[in-house]
């Protein structure tokens, strides 16, 4: 299984470790042929402002998109989920706006922020959440699977082919939600 995981800033390499240790291979994405024959990809944490703009700049935007938007498997972790939505609060702009939920940036404020909590996310019971600086969905729109919630705040969605989650999971050694992207990976490449 070919994962790629964008790495133009941010926690990426924590990601990276998590698959590899999952028997994925996985590429770094910083151009735009990083993206042939990648059949999930990774969008990490970190500052989606920057991210959005190199996506831009390295020209990898427009092909990343198309792919979503055909079905590749996504797993958006804090700074992904913002790239993957339709919405942005408390933000004039937009990046990829695949994902139709409206988030808050910095929901938390900027420096307390951070924090660990436990929630069932989906089918996964009693997973570690890690938040720093992180966004929460305060809009969805209806055929939006709701993962999890904190404090009745929807902090984990998916919808079709896309997963996005307000924390870290990569930041855990707990790597079951990982584990399930993987499952999603394969039955995507077999059409199912
Ligand atoms: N606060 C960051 C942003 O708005 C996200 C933080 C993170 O990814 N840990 O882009």
């Amino acid at each position: 299984m070919k994962i790629g995981i964008l790495a133009v800033q941010g926690a990426f390499i924590e990601h990276r470790k998590i698959m590899e240790k999952l028997g994925a291979e996985c590429v770094e994405i910083r151009q735009k042929k990083d993206l042939d024959g990648i059949e999930g990809i990774i969008l990490p944490g970190g500052e989606s402002t920057v991210q959005g703009k190199l996506l831009n700049k390295l020209d990898i935007f427009t092909e990343l998109k198309q792919k979503i938007e055909n079905g590749l498997p996504v797993l958006a972790t804090c700074a992904g989920l913002i790239l993957l939505a339709q919405n942005i609060e408390n933000d004039n702009v937009t990046h990829l706006a695949t994902l139709p939920v409206t988030v808050r940036r910095n929901a938390y404020g900027r420096q307390l922020g951070s924090f660990v909590t436990n929630s069932n996310v989906g089918c996964v019971d009693n997973f570690p959440l890690v938040f720093i600086r992180a966004p929460y969905i305060t809009d969805v729109s209806p055929d939006v699977e709701i993962l999890t919630c904190v404090d009745s705040n929807i902090v984990g969605v998916k919808y079709r082919n896309q997963i996005g989650l307000a924390f870290h999971p990569e930041m855990t050694n707990d790597t079951r939600i990982h584990e399930l992207f993987c499952r999603e990976v394969e039955m995507a490449s077999a059409g199912i």
